[in-house]
């Protein structure tokens, strides 16, 4: 357990790199920080009532002596830490920078624990829990497009979306149970259909963060695009015909795919894992079970879904499509069984009409890949690792409770019932961003800083 304090007590470490360098820093914050600084100087310092730059001279234990500094002042709670804050800028040595903290000790600060200062940044609401892990993604950066992902994390363009969707849920959620006091009275605050796209609005920003967070968790170096479609919907020779050589069987004989077949191939410069997967069936047994479980988890991760049909026959309606969060590219296949008005119909209404025996649309279908890769977050809106591990379930959680609740809405459930998802879902984005947190939590997150930060 990190040791965590109340926000009067001055905490003090120091603040820059411990190797050699020309200038140090130790910082210092607390309800007394300045009155500590006082102990610590041989002249005393005059009163400061805004942010100021004060030449000091300090006294330092022997055989150091006295040593001119300039200490760097907050006076108030205006400060990154939310108190009085005090920077004290000195030689960089190392044995120079200790006795400065042992002499902040001394006059009555004690030193703080790792990450500590952010702490107090958090709870003081100057960050949320995303933008403290981002100033620890900052530290950790050894690379220019991590330290661009830490720094657009800390900018909050991951938790803003959130907070966003969670004041939304949270003016609906107050609506819907407004209306609960009223039912006998027949009076609503909000009508079903309102409700229902708001949750849908809602729960589409979790799950554009949710794969955000996935994208983040397996690093990105290459993209999953999947095949989905019933068996023997020309999957396995669409991706044959992709990746130009033959990596998974095709046969007449419906669900031959059982595993999770993929090749790397290159669309207009990226690295593409084009997936093919089991046919999606409602078999019960086993191997069946497993291949529809194993086409699942794939998905999950999947940048694009090409949802393939057999051009001869397409599903009536668009609502008879499988629905999934990712987004689609919705592919006819065997275009050559088709005649050519019919394609050119079909590609009217959306469809992208390919043929593995002619050959026929692939380029077609790459640029419409290499299109919709275009949109999915690059490396500098994936944030940093710690608060992908930290918050895949809680977004996950939320997702299902969404999910949920706009199923419950559909089958005309109470909206009691609908509340408890929406408090859920509520809960687990606070989760996200801080506004609900626990000590454990905090322990977790904090603990992975240096001390001095
Ligand atoms: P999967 O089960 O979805 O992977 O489907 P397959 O790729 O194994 O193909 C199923 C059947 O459709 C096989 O007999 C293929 O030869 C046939 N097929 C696949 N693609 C095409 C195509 O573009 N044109 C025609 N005419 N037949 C195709």
């Amino acid at each position: 357990m990190i040791g965590w304090s109340d926000p009067r007590t001055t905490i003090v470490a120091i603040a820059s790199a411990t190797s050699p360098a020309l200038r140090g820093a130790v910082r210092m914050a607390g309800e007394d920080a300045i009155d500590v600084l006082q102990r610590m100087v041989a002249d005393p310092i005059p009163p400061v009532t805004r942010p100021s730059r004060v030449p000091i001279r300090l006294c330092l234990p022997d055989p150091l002596g006295t040593l001119d500094a300039v200490a760097l002042v907050w006076p108030t709670s205006r400060s990154y830490c939310g108190c009085p804050s005090v920077e004290i800028h000195t030689v960089g040595a190392l044995p120079i920078l200790e006795a400065t903290v042992n002499a902040a000790t001394a006059a009555g600060a004690r030193p703080a624990g790792p990450g500590e200062f952010t702490l107090r940044a958090f709870l003081a609401g100057r960050l949320d829990l995303t933008q403290a892990e981002a100033v620890l993604g900052v530290i950790d950066a050894t690379n220019r497009s991590q330290l661009d992902a830490a720094l657009t994390q800390l900018a909050g363009n991951l938790s803003a979306p959130l907070r966003e969707a969670r004041d939304q849920l949270l003016d609906m959620l107050a609506d819907l149970e407004a209306g609960l006091d009223f039912v006998e009275e027949d009076i609503s605050f909000i009508d079903d259909q309102t409700l229902r796209a708001g949750l849908l609005r809602i729960a589409e920003r979790v799950a554009a963060t949710s794969r955000q967070m996935q994208a983040q968790r397996r690093s990105e170096s290459f993209h999953w695009v999947v095949l989905r479609g019933r068996p023997n919907a020309g999957k396995s020779s669409l991706l044959n015909s992709l990746a130009d050589e033959s990596v998974a069987i095709v046969s007449d004989e419906a669900g031959t795919t059982r595993d999770v077949v993929w090749r790397e191939i290159d669309i207009h410069g990226r690295h593409v894992r084009i997936a093919d997967t089991a046919g999606i069936e409602t078999g019960h047994d086993p191997v069946t079970a497993k291949s529809q479980q194993a086409a699942a988890t794939i998905e999950q991760v999947a940048a694009i879904v090409l949802q393939c049909h057999d051009a001869r026959q397409l599903p009536a309606s668009l609502a008879e499509l499988e629905s999934t969060s990712t987004p689609v590219i919705r592919v006819a296949t065997k275009g050559d069984t088709i005649d050519e008005p019919h394609a050119v119909e079909l590609a009217q209404q959306g469809w992208l009409v390919t043929s593995a025996v002619q050959r026929s649309g692939l380029d077609r279908l790459r640029s419409e890949i290499s299109r919709r890769l275009d949109q999915v977050p690059g490396a500098s809106d994936l944030g940093v690792p710690g608060t992908a591990a930290r918050c895949a379930d809680a977004i996950d959680r939320a997702a299902t409770s969404l999910r949920q609740a706009v199923d419950l809405l559909d089958l005309l459930a109470g909206h009691e019932l609908i509340a408890v998802e929406m408090r859920q879902a509520l809960a687990a984005i606070g989760e996200v961003t801080g506004e609900i947190y626990t000590d454990d939590i905090l322990d977790r997150v904090f603990s992975r800083f240096c001390i001095g930060k």
